[in-house]
């Protein structure tokens, strides 16, 4: 026998040499001690060779055995020769798995598809906040190369230490009562949209868009208060854990932050941040209480949301989050109407200087 081929069983994986002759109707398999036969018109190529040289034959309806050859002359008269090379090849394995497998997979695929994003709420709770944290970090880096006008790198965090010593008074001021599940982290993106948002793990993040738009320091205080609500609720964790759906859920879960296509499209979400009514009205109110414990009136979370209805309009597509439902004008409205029934004080956040500071935290 001169072996011009290997032939592998599928039962064992061991590659036995044979020897192949192509006859019309069938190819002849030699083997070490037996002799197979498989019709030409039966014959099917395995696609999907990293290497073009090699062919791998397969038999319909046969899942496992395999043929593979290097012999160029062999490959050309089994070419020449078999009609129905390209057509579909059995998949490996196919029937076994539906033999033992359909009520197991059926059960996974259940817990997958179904369960898993029913869950997503629940997952929330009981995902560790180390996980939380791991899935901020990713996040927060894709949306910082995402929004890269420039294509290098990433979009530049601001860190004027005068402007973060002004950010780091006003948050210590607004968490002062607050039962934070871990603690805030706040960045200031340099980027020109009017927006902020919250991600999963206590990062709250601004664009130097807000602070740019905003004409006092209690205005950015009140869009913090407000982010710090979703914080508190982890509303930015349970978007991610559903939008991510049951793939990026299981990535959460095994630990593996770091899946590209996930993280891009979280990033996304992250920024055009549309969450329920029911989560913008609790961040809302959260909002309206800190800042009230604060001694900021929580009317000055009316007047941003003012500013932005009135550079924005009502147009459609607004990244911003805050533009997203419930209605800003009842937002509003809900705004001003705290400053009554909490009877809030009034006690500047930020001194002039400190205002500026953070104005020019980017420099
Ligand atoms: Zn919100």
């Amino acid at each position: 026998m001169s072996p011009n081929a290997q032939f592998l069983d599928g039962h064992s994986a061991v590659l036995h040499a044979a020897e192949i002759t192509v006859a019309a109707p069938e190819i002849t398999i030699a083997l070490d001690g037996d002799t197979l036969h498989w019709p030409l018109d039966r014959l099917r190529e395995v696609p999907d060779q990293a290497d073009s040289a090699e062919l791998i034959l397969a038999q319909a309806d046969d899942p496992v055995a395999r043929l593979i050859t290097r012999d160029a002359a062999l490959i050309q008269a089994i070419r020449a020769s078999s009609p129905h090379l390209k057509k579909r090849p059995p998949a490996r394995g196919r029937r076994r798995l539906a033999a033992w497998g359909a009520a197991a997979v059926a059960s996974v695929a259940a817990i997958i598809f179904v369960l898993v994003p029913l869950m997503a709420n629940q997952l929330a709770e009981i995902l560790p906040p180390e996980g939380e944290r791991a899935l901020g970090d990713a996040t927060f880096d894709q949306i910082r190369s995402a929004l890269d006008d420039t294509g290098f790198g990433a979009l530049r965090i601001c860190e004027s230490p005068d402007g973060l010593a002004a950010l780091d008074k006003m948050q210590d001021r607004l968490t002062l009562f607050t039962d934070l599940p871990y603690p805030v982290t706040v960045h200031v993106l340099d980027h020109p949209m009017i927006n902020a948002f919250a991600l999963p793990g206590g990062y709250v993040v601004f664009f130097r868009g807000l602070i740019d738009a905003a004409e006092t320091p209690e205005e950015v205080a009140a869009v913090f208060a407000h982010e710090i609500g979703h914080v508190v609720a982890r509303d930015p964790t349970r978007i991610a854990l559903r939008s991510a759906g049951s793939i990026g859920v299981l990535g959460l879960l095994l630990g593996d932050f770091a899946g590209g296509a996930v993280v891009l499209f979280l990033a996304e979400r992250m920024i055009q941040a549309t969450y329920t009514q029911e989560a913008e009205a609790n961040a809302d109110s959260f909002a309206h209480g800190t800042l009230a414990q604060a001694d900021i009136k929580p009317s000055a979370l009316a007047t941003m949301f003012e500013r932005l209805r009135a550079r924005y309009g009502d147009e459609e597509g607004i990244v911003a989050h805050f533009m997203s439902h419930p209605a800003l004008g009842d937002r509003i409205e809900a705004a001003r109407e705290a400053d009554a029934q909490l009877t809030a004080k009034s006690r500047s956040i930020l001194n002039r200087e400190e205002w500026r500071a953070l104005q020019d935290i980017c420099g």
